[in-house]
Parts: C-alpha cells; sequence; structure tokens
C-alpha cells in the first residue's frame, strides 16, 4: 500500500493496514504450515543467508504468515517495524534482553504484570540484570531512579490491578534526557486507546493473547520498533555493528538476527493467523469493552455492598484526568473493586453466572479472577500492597455482551452475597 496507507485512519488500517493479496486474489493472509522453505538452487540460499536476497528460510526465523501479522502490526503502531512472538513474556524477554547486558540496570514501573515483574525480580536478577522499581506516578522517582548502568525504563500503560495510568509522555522526556530507551508495555490500553509512539515510546510491547486476539483462542506477542532511539551511543556498544549495517533498524536488527533467533519464542502461522483475524475487529470491540466497563464502575460504584472501585474512566478516580488526555477520553475494559473482605469477595465471584471466573483479560466475555489468591498468590504483602493487590479485591475484565446482562449477572451476585 505505501505512502497512500500512510492517510488510513486507525479504524481502517487495523483491517487494511501492511496487508497483501494472497494468491488468487485471497483477501485472507494463507496459513503457511511450513517448518522450512526450498530453493533449486545453493546459489539462492547462500544468497539469503548472506542478507544479499530476501527469503524465507525456516519458520523459526521468519514465515509468510507471522511476516504479514508483523507487518500489521507495525503500521497499526506506527512503527519501523515488528517481530511477532509466541506470547507476551516472550515479546518483553526477547525485546529486554536485547536491550541489557549482565550489569546493566533497568528502571521498571512497580505495577506491572506478575510474569514482568518474575522476569525482573528473579529471572534476570539470577542474570546478573538488576531492575528498581519505582512508583510510575512519582516522576521525581522514576528520575532519581536512574544511574550510570540504567540502560532500559519499562512501563505499562495501564498498571493491572492496581489500575494506575503512568504519564508516559513524562516518562519519555526523562528517557530522552538521560538517552535510556523507553520500553512500553500497551496490552492493556491496547493501540485503540493509546497511539504509543506519538507518547514517546521507543519500543512498544503487547500480549496479543488479550484485546488484539479478542477472542481467547491463542496465545501471542508482539514487540513493535517506533525507531526514535539513537542506539549509536556509548551506552550501547552492543548495538554498534547492528547500527552500522542497520541504522535506525538496528533494534529490530539485534532482535531478528540475534536474540529472537537464539531464544526461539516464534509465534506460530496458525496462531498468527487468528491474531490477525481479530485486530479486525479491534476498534469495535474497544469500544463497547469501554463504553460496557464505564456502565459496570458506575454500578458498582452506587452499590451499598462494595466499598471501592477503581476504574480510571470514573472521574473521582486520581487518573481520570492523565487517563482522559492520554487515552483521548477512553479508559478501557478493566476494572477492580473491592467488597468487605475475601470471604465476600469470593461469594460475589461464586454467584456470578454470565462472567466467568479465570486468569485471563480481554476476551468478549466478561471475566472476574481474585488476583490475591490466584495470579498474585506468590507475592509478600509488601509487594502485594506495593502492586495494589488486597484481599477483598475483585478483578473485571469487563467483556461486550449486552450491558444489561452484565449488570443483572453482578446486581443478583451481589444480592446474593
Ligand atoms: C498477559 C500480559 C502479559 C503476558 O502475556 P502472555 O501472552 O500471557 O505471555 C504481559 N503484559 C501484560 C500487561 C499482560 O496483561
Amino acid at each position: 500500500m505505501g505512502e497512500k496507507e500512510k492517510k488510513l485512519r486507525f479504524d481502517t488500517k487495523l483491517i487494511h493496514g501492511g496487508t497483501s493479496p494472497g494468491p488468487s486474489g485471497a483477501t485472507k493472509t494463507p496459513i503457511v504450515q511450513a517448518s522450512a522453505f526450498a530453493y533449486d538452487t545453493a546459489e539462492e540460499l547462500e544468497d539469503i543467508f548472506r542478507g544479499r536476497a530476501v527469503g524465507q528460510v525456516y519458520t523459526r526465523i521468519g514465515n509468510p504468515t507471522v511476516d504479514t501479522l508483523e507487518k500489521r502490526l507495525a503500521a497499526i503502531e506506527d512503527g519501523i517495524a515488528a517481530v511477532a512472538t509466541s506470547s507476551g513474556m516472550a515479546a518483553i524477554t526477547t525485546s529486554v534482553m536485547a536491550v541489557v547486558r549482565s550489569g546493566d540496570e533497568v528502571l521498571s514501573s512497580s505495577s506491572l504484570f506478575g510474569g514482568t515483574y518474575s522476569l525482573f525480580h528473579v529471572t534476570l536478577a539470577n542474570f546478573g540484570i538488576e531492575t528498581r522499581f519505582v512508583d510510575p506516578v512519582d516522576l521525581a522517582a522514576v528520575e532519581a531512579g536512574i544511574n550510570d548502568k540504567t540502560r532500559l525504563i519499562f512501563v505499562e500503560t495501564i498498571g493491572n490491578p492496581k489500575m494506575d495510568v503512568p504519564d508516559i509522555a513524562a516518562f519519555a522526556a526523562i528517557a530522552k534526557k538521560h538517552g535510556i530507551p523507553l520500553m512500553v508495555d500497551a496490552t492493556v490500553s491496547t493501540p485503540y486507546l493509546a497511539r504509543s509512539k506519538e507518547l514517546g515510546a521507543d519500543i512498544v510491547v503487547h500480549s496479543t493473547s488479550k484485546y488484539i486476539n479478542g477472542t481467547a483462542n491463542s496465545i501471542g506477542g508482539a514487540i513493535i520498533d517506533a525507531g526514535s532511539f539513537n542506539w549509536q551511543s556509548p551506552k550501547f556498544p552492543h548495538f554498534e555493528q547492528f547500527f552500522r549495517k542497520y541504522r535506525s533498524f538496528a533494534f529490530t536488527a539485534r532482535v531478528r538476527k540475534l536474540i529472537h533467533k537464539d531464544f526461539g519464542a516464534c509465534a506460530a502461522p496458525l496462531n498468527s493467523f487468528l491474531l490477525g483475524e481479530g485486530l479486525e475487529t479491534l476498534a469495535l470491540r474497544m469500544e463497547r469493552h469501554c463504553s460496557n466497563a464505564l456502565q459496570v464502575a458506575r454500578f458498582l460504584q452506587a452499590h451499598e455492598k462494595v466499598t471501592w472501585v477503581n476504574y480510571p474512566g470514573l472521574d473521582d478516580s486520581p487518573f481520570y484526568e492523565v487517563a482522559k488526555r492520554q487515552f483521548n477520553g477512553r479508559f478501557g475494559g478493566l476494572l477492580t473493586f473491592g467488597l468487605t473482605d475475601k470471604a465476600a469477595a469470593f461469594r460475589v465471584i461464586n454467584n456470578l453466572r454470565l462472567a466467568k471466573n479465570l486468569a485471563n483479560i480481554g476476551d468478549t466475555k466478561t471475566l472476574v479472577i481474585h488476583p490475591a489468591s490466584t495470579i498474585c498468590a506468590d507475592y509478600t504483602p509488601e509487594v502485594k500492597a506495593l502492586m495494589g493487590v488486597s484481599e477483598e479485591q475483585v478483578r473485571v475484565s469487563v467483556g461486550i455482551e449486552d450491558i444489561e446482562d452484565i449488570l443483572e449477572d453482578f446486581a443478583a451476585a451481589l444480592e446474593e452475597a
């Protein structure tokens, strides 16, 4: 589509951006369920390995179906390139490992998805990569957390389950001032709410398993290179060879030609097809997720058995203003609320008929979970407090069902609790 594509609006780009016609005019990306790709001559394959010609070799390195998904994701995030991975955690691990080396430090928001917290706190620490955790709302603490060893700043657009909304543009300004790349996990906001590159993210990561897939039928992840960071820096000598050859594509080149290839957390062709199907309806679904979530939040706030509601779209939320500005008046599909105690939270979850009790977000279906006893059960009480996890808390990923059915489900569940 080239130049013409740039003029497309976001909702149209979800459907047409980065796509190319399939064989015989097929309007769908073919699922190339193949591990390897054959060439007639030894010379052709040598040319591809040497980088003198472009071609598929082996699905861990590249696959036409995965390639199409990558082009589409790059188009909707306005990135220069994207790499699809087997999961959101694979995207985070691969992209972080591409930036940092042993002895380096990561400065991360303390309000994190559980897997990312574990990666930083335990796994990377075991490889000599320390992470400093800071409250993402306290920008003075963010800046004070940077030192000579800091090589990456990591933040989520909406903390889960804390529901805090950091000011991404302010983070970007700090990162830029110190010559450190900003990596943003935009899973919870999705590209529909936040244009991460415009806000100043250098690298955007997603768990595409959630809202992008939208119907909970495949796990996937994505790394999008905004092309904005200057990797020709004494802080990043390990990017030198990639910068020399690939210039602004140095990050993607290091990911693709080294870290992603070596770790091997590649996306599967069938999953990439399904994720691409989900992408087409992202805007429509998010619109409904957002409007339903706001109505659920208001309903819960007015309910006598509910002690508190945390949703950035409520105008008494401390994050209302920044979320409104950053997300263009939309606030996402995720909220948390409190009952009197854990037993009451369990009763409400057990009473719900429509909402499913499971560990996921971003499905068409309304989902609930008690974070303290499940996804955050391994945290110490101090970490739970830091992450905004409490015993009386229920997290809701509001689905796109008819709002009346969702509200009736919660009304009945609270009534009986
Ligand atoms: C789910 C999630 C991840 C991890 O993604 P997987 O696809 O489950 O590996 C990372 N970040 C956030 C914010 C998530 O919600």
